[in-house]
This record gives structure tokens, sequence and C-alpha cells, in this order.
């Protein structure tokens, strides 16, 4: 499909160089009719069906092994359906960034967020949560700020926007566990900031990550509970009493479990085991190739299993651009992808999005594409108490559908199309 709504040149602007793209921006899947038919497998159960969807829902999923209805119009015999892609966890991506308040002195970051929804969508993503990283009050106010009124202003991407995350500031500031947040700009838990926080995004902040040893981070996650945000922990070096501390006043996930984490710990008992452990706590990894060992992805699937690990990509700004040195040369991308603190094996975020995730959790764990997706779309949807809507291809549940292929079998996936609410937000 072309046309669309006529975004598309303008979101090139710090996309990959001879990237193909197809129609970006959001669309009726046909014409300005409501009802729309996909035909293709189910990624949750294998069965080819047609999806009916109405508006912004699905209205029903029928089994049709003998062809498409007529009028579906889109998927095919090939073609996976899966619930739409959730990654819980993007910075920005394609040389755009949710920071850009807070990252004004960056150089080649731009300040338009809309791009990042596009990139997404193309890669299979059409929900996500930007992700707000530690800073002054200030400028972390300005970036929700500046967030708040993109999505006021755009229903489409505002329906692609299920929570914002908060990463930070309120995290360890030893260096391993510290990550690349800022140590100037780290600080206790601060229940007065946090509310000029979500004031700025509009009430958009429902998951946010922090280190449940800094002084009064117990009684800060009750609050934050009672408030209905999802609490994580992340960027922690705790002791593991502390962890069961946390997960008692309320915290219920682990940010990408195995990242943000000394070099070196205690072989056991250490924060790792004790959160890898713990049922209470849901835990999302960065299957990039890059964050953790193919093992590690392995040992997590295993124990969590595929309702209890959720992928995140965890992407920043320089995801998606070319090889070679930004900001001033500060930072560096390998031709792998991976995207490094120039000069030092220090990883500086992550250059990939779900779509290689899924594909790289495949080869790493043996799992099943029924469990690959659960970790993409199902389970980060209920880490957000959303999983009554999203999350699952069924009559009810919101229209935000992933479409691929999976080229023998493990990938890398090929994506047909990614619906929002029930609108194209990407077509091959
Ligand atoms: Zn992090």
């Amino acid at each position: 499909m072309q046309g669309g709504m006529g975004s598309g040149v303008e979101f090139l602007r710090g996309a990959p160089a001879g990237v193909g793209v197809g129609s970006l921006a959001f669309a009726p899947a046909e014409g300005d009719h409501c009802m729309t038919s996909i035909y293709g497998r189910l990624a949750e159960t294998g069965e080819t069906v047609t999806v009916t969807l109405d508006g912004a829902r699905i209205a029903a999923v029928e089994g049709r092994e003998d062809g498409p209805l007529a009028g579906s119009v889109l998927g095919g015999p090939d073609v996976w359906v899966a619930p739409g892609f959730l990654d819980l966890q993007v910075n920005g991506y394609g040389g755009h960034d949710f920071n850009h308040g807070a990252r004004a002195d960056a150089g080649e970051v731009s300040t338009e967020l809309e791009p990042i929804y596009a990139l997404a969508a193309r890669a299979g993503t059409p929900l996500l949560c930007p992700t707000v990283t530690t800073n002054s009050r200030a400028r972390m106010v300005a970036a929700l700020r500046a967030l708040a009124q993109v999505l006021d202003a755009n229903p489409d991407l505002d329906a692609a926007t299920p929570a914002i995350h908060v990463e930070g500031p309120y995290l360890s500031s030893e260096d391993g566990p510290r990550g690349a947040h800022l140590k100037e700009e780290i600080r206790d838990p601060d229940w007065d900031e946090f509310q000029a926080l979500q004031e700025a995004a509009g009430g958009r902040v429902r998951l946010l990550t922090l280190a449940p040893e800094r002084p009064g981070a117990l009684e800060f996650i009750e609050r934050l509970v009672g408030a209905g945000v999802v609490v994580a922990l992340g960027h922690t070096g705790a002791e593991p009493e502390t962890i069961r501390d946390a997960v008692q006043a309320g915290a219920r996930v682990s940010t990408h479990l195995g990242n943000g984490a000394h070099a070196q710990i205690r072989r056991h008992p250490n924060y790792i085991w004790e959160q890898l452990a713990h049922d209470g706590l849901t835990t999302t990894a960065i299957a990039d190739g890059h964050h953790l060992p193919a093992a590690v992805v392995k040992v997590i699937a295993r124990v969590k299993g595929a309702a209890r690990m959720a992928l995140v990509s965890d992407a920043v700004s320089l995801g998606g651009l070319p090889p070679g040195r930004y900001e001033g040369g500060r930072l560096e991308i390998l031709p792998t992808g991976k995207i490094v603190l120039a000069d030092t094996p220090y990883l500086f975020g992550a250059g990939h999005l779900l779509d290689s995730c899924v594909a790289n959790t495949l080869r790493f764990t043996g799992c099943t594409l029924a469990e690959a997706v659960r970790m993409a779309s199902t389970t980060p949807a209920e880490i957000l108490g959303l999983g009554v809507h999203k999350g699952s291809v069924a009559p009810g549940f919101d229209a935000d559908l992933t479409l691929f292929r999976l080229p023998g079998g493990e990938g890398p996936l090929e994506i047909v199309a990614t619906l929002t609410a029930g609108k194209v937000a990407y077509r091959a």
C-alpha cells in the first residue's frame, strides 16, 4: 500500500540510508471502511484464521483452513498473525530520542518523536513505552512534557503508547549497576519530584524502574503501587533481602535482568540469582545478542517461562543508524550494530528492536514461536495490567497486531504489516 497520511518523507530523516520504506503513518487498513479482514496463521496456536476487525477492536477470529474470505486485505497463508509486539523500554531510535529535552546538547539527536514510532512499526512493534532516563528534575520534566504534548496532539501515537516508562533517577550510583545513567543526577526517591514528573507526563507514567536499596525506596514503592504505577527493580546492587522486601512492598518486575549490574559479583547469594528465583518478579531481558550471552537468555527463559519474561529492546537514539562514530566521537556503532562508548567494551544501549529479539530468542532458547511471541506481546501487556484487552488475537481485544513471515522457522522476521488500534502503522 502506498500513500497513507503522507509523512513518509519526513520520517526518513535520520533513518538509515538505503532502507526500503513501505507505507508509513497511520491509516485505516481498508480505506475508510471500518471492517477489515486479516488472513494468516495465529502465532499463539498455529491455527489458520481470518481475523475481522471492527474499528480499534478485534470483532471475530474464525478458522479458515480453506483459504481467505473474499475481501481479506492483509496477510497470506505463510503469514503469522501475532498480538502486537509491546516494547516496554524504548529510549529512542533512528537518530531521535525521547529524552531530547534532556539531551539537547547531543548534536545529532533530533527533537522529533513521531519517527521513532514509525521505525518501530516498520520493525513490527505497534506499541511501545517511551523511556525517560536519569537527569535533572528540570530536564526530565521537560522531556516528559514534550512527550505528553506530542501524544495529546496525536491520538494515533497516544494509542501506540500504553505507558511511559521512567527509568531512574532513583538508581544505584555504583559503577556497574549504574550503567550509562548520569552519576551526578542519581538520587534518592522523592515523592514530590515523582508527582512533578507524573504531572508533566499527563499521568502516563505507569512503569518506573528504581533501585530498592536507596533510602526511602520501600515506602516509595508502596506509594507508587497505590498510585497505580508498576514498579520494576533495576540498576540495582541490592542485597537479596532488600530484593525480597521490595517485592513485599509491591515491586513486580525486574528491568533488563543481567544488565545494569556489576562486572564482577559474589557468586552467590546475589541480586541476579535472587531476582531470577523470585516467583513474584516478572523479568524483562534484552535479547539483542550483545547485552546478554545466548546461554543467559536461555536460562532466564527456562527459569521464568514465557509468562514471566518479557523481551525489551532498550533501543537508543543511535539504533538503526549506519556504523560509525557519533556525538563528537564519544559513541561508536560497530559493523555488527553494537553501540559502545568509543574505544571501550562498554555498551551504550541497544541498536535492535523486538523483531531481532524475537528471532534471537527462538535461536538462543529453543522455545516455540508461540512462547517467543508471548514474551514480545502478551507478557509485556500483562506487566502493565493490560492483559484483559491487549496481548491476544481474540474477539474483543484491541486490534494491535504484528504480521510477519518467518523464513526457515527462525527468522529473521519479515514484517508484513503492523497495526495499532485497527489502523495500519506499517505495511511492507
Ligand atoms: Zn537500563
